[in-house]
């Protein structure tokens, strides 16, 4: 019968769409601490806890963080407090030609000399991916291996980031990877809010030419720029925002997440989230 066939398919793609989340798992390494889809946790899962004062802080794309920093904005903008998604909006749709117009912005962006942090910078760090991926990660800022590569998420912090990716049943090149600034910053501190201001444009001009179907804020200083927010991390993540009607979900960074794995099991739920965009 044709109800029969029905459901069998539909079991048969739900099946597939498990085999494919477990095989990302498997390839991230993520396996062992991630509480399975509709299942409970390891009895050895790390449980989310409570997170610390750090989280209401930036986190850089850094493998060590020298010092502790005052919230990314001083204040909450007019209007510009982070609010959940409340209306569902129509898919976002990527421009024409989403390669030429990463092109462009890189060709405007230059030899930047636009702010301070051009000074100590080895490398500009543009970003890098497909420009029609469905999915974005947004970082802080370029870390110490980053500045010399040229390349955003190449540490530790990129190889956790890699795992995620993995996690979701995605790779590094189908998705794009960039960050609020595009040059490091000395001694890894966190950017100042007039870099960010001035920096933060060819930002969201990345994100314009790829309009991905997700967008994923990766730790406070990303989530609280492209929202606009003075909200920690730990708010933020709770829900799923809008970024210019595309959907955004935050989460921990990773480099805050090396340092901190008894919130891999809060990334994780975070994922799934971001992971539902994506089907
Ligand atoms: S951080 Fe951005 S605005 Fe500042 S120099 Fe680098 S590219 Fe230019």
């Amino acid at each position: 019968m044709d109800h029969d066939r029905d459901g069998q398919d539909a079991l048969r793609v739900a099946l597939d769409d498990v085999r494919r989340l477990l095989t990302g798992l498997r390839l991230g390494g993520l396996e062992g601490w991630i509480r399975p889809l509709g299942g409970d946790a390891p009895a050895d899962a790390p449980q989310a806890a409570v997170p610390p004062a750090e989280d209401l802080q930036c986190v850089p794309d850094r493998e060590v963080l020298e010092e502790e920093v005052s919230p990314l904005l001083p204040g909450p903008p007019p209007g510009g407090e982070a609010e959940a998604a409340s209306e569902p909006e129509p898919p976002p749709q990527p421009g024409a030609d989403p390669a030429a117009a990463l092109e462009a912005i890189r060709e405007d962006l230059g030899d930047c000399t636009r702010c301070r942090l051009h000074i100590e910078r080895g490398l500009l760090v543009f970003g890098e991916g497909s420009p029609r991926a469905s999915l974005v990660f947004v970082g802080e800022g370029p870390g110490f291996e980053e500045d010399r590569q040229g390349r955003p998420f190449v540490g530790k912090a990129g190889k956790l980031l890699e795992k995620m990716i993995h996690a979701l049943g995605l790779w590094r090149e189908g998705v794009y990877i960039c960050n609020v600034v595009k040059c490091r910053p000395p001694k890894n501190r966190t950017p100042s809010p007039d870099e960010i201001a001035v920096c933060s444009p060819f930002l969201l001009r990345q994100l314009e030419a790829i309009r991905p179907q997700v967008i994923c804020a990766l730790g406070a200083c990303a989530a609280q720029t492209l929202l606009e927010s003075s909200q920690p991390i730990s708010a933020i993540r709770k829900n799923i925002h809008r970024w210019r009607g595309i959907p955004l979900a935050a989460t921990y960074h990773p480099a805050y997440l090396l340092r901190n794995p008894a919130q891999k099991a809060a990334v994780w739920k975070d994922l799934l989230e971001v992971r539902k965009f994506l089907i």
